[in-house]
């Protein structure tokens, strides 16, 4: 399986930067997966997963939680308000805080419940029109606003762009983050998360390499 070798590589690449061992938390990517590949990893011993839908999360993780203790998940996709109530029940972060009307909406949701899972402010460090989060330019600001709000913001996500070198773009979200005193980074995934590691990612959100490919049939 890919988990003890992916293991071993966040190890390598933690000690190659210089950093603390175990100072990475790896997510592993569950989405699309079939159900026997996830329950491997849980069986193995893996407890951190990432779902970038909450209606996919919804559906498999109430079974698995009943069965595995000291599941923790990250939501890692794009949240619409009018799931929000359900990812607030369902997730321990959400990595994709991404506009003003989400964060209004998480406040609302964080007074009424007297809770709020930690939150990663997504960053559109490509600037491309198709994808979500704040500008670069933008994000000081949304990072002031959200906390206004009282929300407990964690930390920076990107994605790069496919066709560009990520550790650019790492570089900039761990500028910004640094900047706005903020300690998370969720960057670097199957392709890309040792360099991630090295530009200070603490979260790396890992499917491929762990579970196989996606087969979206
Ligand atoms: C699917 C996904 C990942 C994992 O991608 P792999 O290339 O399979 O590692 C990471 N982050 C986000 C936001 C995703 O949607």
């Amino acid at each position: 399986m890919g988990l003890d070798d992916i293991r071993k590589r966040i190890a390598k690449a933690e000690a190659e930067a210089g950093r603390p061992a175990g100072s990475t938390t790896l997510i592993a990517v569950s989405k699309v997966q079939p159900l026997e590949r996830v329950e491997a990893v849980l069986e193995a011993g893996h407890r951190v997963f990432g779902e970038n839908r909450v209606q996919e999360a919804q559906g498999k993780w109430p079974a698995f939680r009943e069965r595995f203790d000291g599941v923790e998940l990250h939501l890692i996709g794009p949240l619409q308000t009018n799931k929000a109530r359900v990812a607030f029940e369902l997730f321990d972060a959400i990595h994709t805080l991404d506009r003003p009307k989400l964060a209004t909406t998480l406040a609302r949701l964080a007074q009424e419940m007297g809770r709020c899972p930690p939150l990663f402010i997504q960053v559109n460090t490509g600037e491309e029109p198709q994808k979500a989060g704040v500008l670069p330019a933008e994000a000081d600001a949304f990072v002031a606003e959200a906390r206004a709000l009282d929300l407990p913001v964690q930390g920076l996500m990107c994605i790069p762009p496919v066709e560009e070198e990520p550790s650019l773009h790492f570089a900039l979200l761990a500028k910004i983050a640094a900047r706005n005193g903020l300690d998370g980074l969720s960057m670097g995934m199957s392709g890309d998360f040792e360099r991630a590691i090295a530009q200070g990612a603490t979260h790396v959100r890992v499917g491929s390499a762990i579970f196989g490919e996606r087969d979206y049939g």
